[in-house]
């Protein structure tokens, strides 16, 4: 085990760290907690019995996005979904015998009958969607705040990612669009999921909003945003880039 590695050690949805908000090295806590192996990453689970070593403390991890490095946060998770998923694959899915850690790969092997089970992750589409210099942003009934985010949701079986894109806007805001286009991704560790981000512009139909799932959904002037998502989220950083695109074409 490497003394200077990072070890992520999870509460519920909370991650522990040092004063700074940075995830401490495995040497620093190593005689605070036993600590197992996991390849090049330290991960688990803070134990019932275990107390917060002195001086780190337990965070929400979405607290924890909005200060780390595109680096920290692509390790961190990382380290989140690897857990998630051991905590998931105890068992072999063939034959039901407790697995065990693959010792090089990231993988839990079966000792009965040799099933190997891999991580998957889950692709999900996030949409920008305009009209001229608006954007179309809608509020979740999940929300608690004011924010208004972008359409998402999961690919389905044997759907293209344009398709998924498509059938998601119809289904949570009943609108029609056109010239869809891919932009960039993000793993996002909530719980494993890999955030496809695509753009696109309103085609037709009115602002439907999907009961349960919308509670409202509207155009907005790009210099008239309502509360959006938290720096770090992809979908912040899909809204800034067109509200940038749209002020540069208005300022010409
Ligand atoms: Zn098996």
């Amino acid at each position: 085990m490497q003394q200077t590695s990072l070890a992520y050690i999870f509460k519920q949805q909370q991650l522990l760290v040092d004063e700074n908000f940075q995830i401490p090295r495995v040497g620093r806590i190593v005689s605070d907690l036993s600590l197992d192996h996991m390849s090049n990453v330290i991960a688990r689970d803070l134990r019932p019995d275990e107390e917060i070593p002195e001086g780190l403390q337990l965070v929400p991890i979405r607290h924890l996005i909005t200060r780390w490095s595109t680096t920290e946060f692509e390790q961190a998770s990382r380290a989140i979904q690897l857990l998630e998923w051991r905590r998931n694959h105890k068992f072999c899915s063939h034959c039901g015998t407790a697995t065990e850690i693959h010792a090089t790969e990231y993988a839990m092997i079966c000792p009965a009958c040799g099933y190997h089970q891999y991580p998957r992750v889950q692709p999900c589409v996030i949409t920008i969607i305009t009209k001229g210099d608006e954007i179309l942003l809608a509020q979740s009934t999940r929300y608690t705040t004011n924010m208004y985010g972008l359409i998402a949701g999961f690919v389905e079986v044997g759907e293209t990612l344009e398709q998924a894109v498509a059938r998601e806007t119809l289904e949570e805001v009943g609108v029609q669009l056109k010239n869809i286009q891919y932009l960039s991704s993000q793993p996002w560790p909530f719980p494993s999921n890999l955030m496809l981000a695509f753009r696109a512009e309103y085609a037709g139909g009115e602002i439907v909003p999907q009961a349960e799932e919308i509670r409202h959904a509207a155009f907005f002037k790009y210099d008239q945003l309502p509360e959006i998502p938290f720096v770090g989220s992809i979908a912040h950083k899909m809204i800034m880039q067109i509200v940038d695109e749209l002020k540069h074409s208005a300022a010409k």
